[in-house]
């Protein structure tokens, strides 16, 4: 008799919403985005530091991710480079579904405000 593991649910729905991640393909793509050692572009569009350690074990929130521009639900192309850009976990974490468009909106709300310097609050 085992004790459940606490992040199994987590790992199972990961599983589940990335069928197609599990593919030679999928592995190549994000194997090639990551050699390109991008910053993470919602940061960016934010104005916040950009870089990403690459180093950082996967389950980090500052760790390396391979973020879909145009989500897979939404149409986008799973293996297109064009559609691949590198993100934080914690940002893709954060974005889930927003579209590129409302996740620059948001931003250049915050930026307008500016009260809050550290909105990194992750
Ligand atoms: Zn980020």
């Amino acid at each position: 008799m085992g004790v459940p593991q606490p992040t199994r649910s987590g790992r199972q729905m990961r599983a589940m919403a990335g069928r197609y991640q599990s593919g030679h393909r999928w592995r190549q793509s994000v194997a090639w985005l990551r050699s390109q050692r991008r910053g993470c572009w919602i940061c960016r569009a934010f104005g916040r530091p950009d870089a990403i350690d690459y180093d950082l074990p996967p389950l980090d929130p500052g760790a390396f991710e391979a973020d879909h521009l145009v989500p897979i639900s939404k149409g986008g192309s799973p293996y297109d480079r064009d559609n691949l850009d590198a993100t934080h976990r914690a940002c893709n974490n954060w974005r889930k579904s927003k579209s590129v468009a409302e996740v620059l909106s948001i931003a250049r709300r915050s930026r307008g405000v500016r009260q809050v310097e550290a909105t990194t609050d992750w």
